[in-house]
C-alpha cells in the first residue's frame, strides 16, 4: 500500500488587511500518497499559492494541521521546521527565485552548502542535478546568461539538491513559452517515475493540466473538485 506523505486536516487560513478578513483557504483536507504526480488549478485569488506555502511549511496556517511524511509540521518549533523543509521539501516558484550572483553551480549548491556536504561530495552531487535536467553546459552560467526555461530548470535541480521527497512548484511554467513549459513537465514527470518523488504543482496552464494523474480544483478557498485521470 502506498504510503500518505501530505495529509492536511480542516487547513485554513485568513488574511487581516484593512482590517478585513479574506478568506484565503478554507477547510481543506487534502491526502497525497507518495509518488502522485499533482496538479492544484482554479482561478487567480482561489488560494493555490497560500496552500501550497502552507503544505510546505513556508505558511502557517490559521487554522488545522498538516502532516508531511508522518511529521506534524504545523506542531514544529521555528527552527525545527527551517530544518524540516531544509531536507524533506523542494520548492519551485514561478519567478525562478535564483541568485543573480551566483552560477548555476553554486544555485544549486548552496543548499548543500547548508547541510555542510563536503566539498566534493557537493561537486559531484550538483553536477549529477544539472545533467539531470539537461544543463551540464551551463553550471558556470549565471541565471542571467541563461534562457527562462533554463533558469527554471536550475531551480528544478535545486529544489531536488537535497533528495526532497516532495516537490512544491507554484506556477513552475507561468513564465515559459510552450516548448520550454513542455520540456520542464517532462524533466517533472521523469523525477516523479524514475526517483517517486512526490509534486504537487499549481498551475493555469492546460497543457500543464493534461500532465497530471490527478487534478485537484480550487474556488474560493475550497476544494471544489478533486479527478484522477489519464496524462496525455
Ligand atoms: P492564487 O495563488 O490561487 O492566485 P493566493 O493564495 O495567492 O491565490 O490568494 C488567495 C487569496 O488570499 C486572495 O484573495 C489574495 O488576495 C489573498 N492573499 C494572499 N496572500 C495574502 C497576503 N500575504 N496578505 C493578504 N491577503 C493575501
Ligand atoms: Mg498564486
Amino acid at each position: 500500500m502506498a504510503k500518505t506523505i501530505i495529509d492536511a486536516h480542516n487547513v485554513s487560513k485568513t488574511y487581516h488587511t484593512n482590517m478585513i478578513p479574506v478568506k484565503a483557504v478554507q477547510d481543506v483536507h487534502l491526502h497525497i500518497e507518495e509518488g502522485e504526480f499533482v496538479a492544484l488549478v482554479g482561478p487567480s485569488g482561489s488560494g493555490k499559492s497560500t496552500l501550497l506555502n502552507m503544505m510546505g511549511g513556508l505558511d502557517e496556517p490559521t487554522s488545522g494541521t498538516v502532516i508531511i511524511d508522518g511529521v506534524e509540521i504545523t506542531d514544529l518549533s521555528e527552527n525545527k521546521l527551517i530544518d524540516f523543509r531544509l531536507h524533506n521539501i523542494g520548492f519551485v516558484f514561478q519567478s525562478f527565485n535564483l541568485i543573480p550572483v551566483l552560477t548555476a553551480k553554486e544555485n544549486v549548491g548552496f543548499v548543500l552548502q547548508l547541510q555542510k556536504m563536503p566539498k566534493k561530495e557537493r561537486e559531484q552531487r550538483v553536477l549529477t542535478l544539472l545533467q539531470e535536467v539537461g544543463l551540464e553546459d551551463k553550471i558556470n552560467s549565471k541565471p542571467g546568461e541563461l534562457s527562462g526555461g533554463q533558469q527554471q530548470r536550475v531551480a528544478v535541480a535545486r529544489a531536488l539538491a537535497s533528495k526532497p521527497k516532495i516537490i512544491l512548484a507554484d506556477e513552475p511554467t507561468a513564465n515559459l513559452d510552450s516548448a520550454s513549459a513542455a520540456n520542464l513537465l517532462d524533466i517533472m514527470a521523469k523525477l516523479n517515475k524514475e526517483e517517486k518523488i512526490t509534486f504537487l504543482f499549481s498551475t493555469h496552464d492546460q497543457r500543464v493540466i493534461k500532465k497530471a494523474r490527478r487534478v485537484i480544483t480550487l474556488v474560493d478557498g475550497k476544494v471544489a473538485s478533486d479527478v484522477q485521470q489519464s496524462p496525455t
